[in-house]
Parts: structure tokens; sequence; C-alpha cells
């Protein structure tokens, strides 16, 4: 049985400030960074484990109410906060000593090892109607690429790169900092070579050192039908060149659809509206509408109301994956009451009111007074 008061050397009582105190003193000590004693690792999980529980004012009551055991039957995880691996550990412990650039485990990137390049971003504007069919575009970018004389070792032709004095082909140097909680070793990466332990003696005159040299590249690139807004499309291997002969990141194009005043998109669907008078929706009609594909007719069936759609199946966008499948054209029906009838208009509105109420039409001023009907 762990008790997690005697990992920290702290009452039962320990305050807060106390129980964070006495981790600082032990992880110290403990850090795996540190201290090489074989089972370090494990003495500052534990230590993490109880810091983290008698920190938490819940799980510090379960503890000591219950015992570990107990902590584990209420569902908390036992694992303490490093169960996630060094990672974790390096955090919790940078967050007490003010982060240690480069502590040197926990899995830090070999400089030397093969690394991606970076992926680049390029945006494109690209029209409605094009994201509805595809297109093609020719981009210029810019991206880094391996240089040609050097190969991208960055030492110029016929020469080689020299071990790092500094670190002497370590990568590596010891540093030691005094802090307020006492004198702390600590390993950096060489600032001299940035931890590959070479050093280039005569730099590439091409790619002054670099390796890499940034280059302008144009090329075209194909727009499935089917995209929209913000949609993007990698173009593999055109981002920027690797390190140590690792590959190359991807380029991605971000499409930028411009809007339609006409057509709204959702989806697949696109939407239009078309006005109507009431004559055309009591009675029906066959109106042309301009659709993705030109001018269509479409029925409008009599009866129809405000907000009544038709469909024009197939009329849609095509979906990216099966591009002969399209979705829908959604027309929305939007029946206008005429503001300003003509005379001959005013008539025959006339004749179908006194049809309907079975009395006299009146004159605007006077209808409203008629209550009930007209509210
Ligand atoms: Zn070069
Ligand atoms: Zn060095």
């Amino acid at each position: 049985m762990t008790n997690y008061y005697e990992i920290l050397e702290v009452s039962q009582d320990a305050t807060k400030e106390e129980i964070k105190s006495a981790f600082r003193k032990k992880a110290r000590t403990l850090h795996p960074d540190v201290n090489k004693a074989p089972d370090a690792e494990e003495k500052f999980k534990e230590l993490g484990k109880a810091y983290e529980t008698l920190m938490d004012d819940n799980k510090r009551a379960t503890y000591d109410r219950y015992g570990e055991d107990g902590l584990k039957n209420a569902g908390f995880d036992t694992n303490g906060p490093f169960a996630g691996g060094f990672g974790d550990l390096n955090d919790i412990f940078n967050s007490f000593f003010g982060g240690f650039g480069g502590f040197g485990f926990g899995g830090g990137a070999d400089p030397n090892a093969p690394q991606r390049g970076d992926d680049l971003r390029y945006d494109v504007e690209i029209d409605f109607k094009e994201a509805i069919f595809g297109t093609k575009k020719e981009i210029k970018f810019n991206h880094l690429e391996i240089c040609p004389e050097c190969n991208g070792t960055g030492a110029e032709k016929g020469t080689k790169p020299i071990t790092c004095p500094t670190c002497h082909g370590t990568g590596q140097i010891q540093k030691v900092t005094r802090t307020p909680l006492g004198a702390i070793s600590q390993i950096t990466i060489c600032p001299d070579c940035h931890g590959t332990g070479q050093k280039i003696g005569t730099p590439c005159k091409n790619c002054k050192g670099y390796g890499k040299i940034e280059k302008e590249k144009k090329i075209e690139i194909k727009i499935p039908a089917g995209v929209d807004n913000l949609s993007k499309i990698r173009v593999s291997g055109e981002g920027d060149a690797g390190s140590n002969g690792g590959p190359a990141g991807d380029l991605f194009v971000v499409l930028h659809v411009k809007a339609s005043d006409y057509f709204k998109r959702d989806g697949i669907d696109v939407y239009t509206k078309i006005d109507i008078s009431p004559a055309q929706a009591v009675l029906g009609d066959e109106i042309e509408i301009e659709t993705l594909d030109g001018i269509k007719a479409i029925k409008i069936q009599p009866g129809v109301q405000s907000g009544n759609t038709v469909k024009i199946k197939g009329a849609g966008v095509p979906i990216i994956s099966r591009p002969s499948q399209r979705g829908d054209h959604v027309i929305i029906v939007n029946v206008v009451i005429p503001t300003q009838p003509t005379e001959e208009e005013k008539q025959l509105y006339k004749k179908l009111y006194e049809l309907k109420s079975g009395k006299k039409a009146q004159e605007p001023s006077l209808l409203h007074k008629v209550k009930g009907v007209f509210q």
C-alpha cells in the first residue's frame, strides 16, 4: 500500500501550499532527467499521482476515507497525471520550474532524422458556377526546394560539414542554472549547430548554407465539380521540401467561392425564388426560369401558396464523389400582392370582391371601419 502523504513527506492535514512545496522539492531530485537511478521514473510517477490526488479536494477526501482503492471505485483515474507518458510529466515539471527549453527527454526530435517539409496553403477565388461544374486553374506560388547545387547539405560543392566545435559533435550542451530552488543542471540543444553536431565549413553559395531555396512554381490544378466554399484541394508533395531526406509537405489549395446574386446553395441543392401574381397563383402557370443548365420551363400548380416550392430534380450541384448524381434545384414561390394595381385591375379585383362577399366593394378609407373582416 502506498501512502500519498508519506511519498510527499507531509502530514495528513498539510495545506495545498505545503503539498505544492513538498512536491517541488521531491520532483527536483526525482526528475528522471536529473536522477539516473533505475527506479527514478517509477518514483517520479508515484510522486505525481500523490500530488495530483492531494491537490484535488474531492480526490483527497475520497482517498482519506477509503484509500487508493476508494479512488478507483469512485471512478477516479488512479494512473496519475502521467498516464499519457513523458509528455505530461514534462509539462507538470515545467509548470513548476518555469519551463526549461529542451529538457532533453520526452522524445525530443532528433535534428538529424528525416523531417517532412511544411504544408503550404494557397487561397484561390472561383466563380459560383465554376464550383458547381468544376474548372481548371493555373496557380503560381513559392515553395522551398532542395538546393540543386549542394543537394540540400548546405555545404559548398567539394566541401564537407565539420564537427561542431561548441558541442564536439554531441548536439547538446550542459548548463547549470541557478534558481530560487537551487542549482539545476539542464541539457539544452547546442545553439551553435542546433543539435545536429555538425557545422558547415563553407556554406553553399546558392542557398547560403540553408540547403533549400525558395522557388516560384506554376501548376495547373483541377477543381472537381461540386466543390464548396472553403473546400481544400491537396496537391501532394508541392509543399516545402523536407530535411535530411524527408518527404516534401503538401500544398493545400483553399477555394473561396463567390456568391451568386440569384442562386443560393445549400450542400448539393440550389435555391432560387420566383415572384408570381395572385392570378398566376390561382390559375397556375408555366414559367421559364434560369437554372444552372440554362433556361428551363417549370409548372406552377393552380392554388400554389407563398412559400410553396417547385423542385427540378437533378438540376442541383453534382456530388463530388459521384459527379453523375446531382442535387435538386428548389424554386421557392412568392405570391406578390400588387400595391399599385392599374384601374383595370382594380375593377377586376372589385368584381372578385363582390362575388365573394356578396356586397359592394368600398373605398379603402372606409374599409378599415368594417370590423372583423379586414383584420
Ligand atoms: Zn546549396
Ligand atoms: Zn553543436
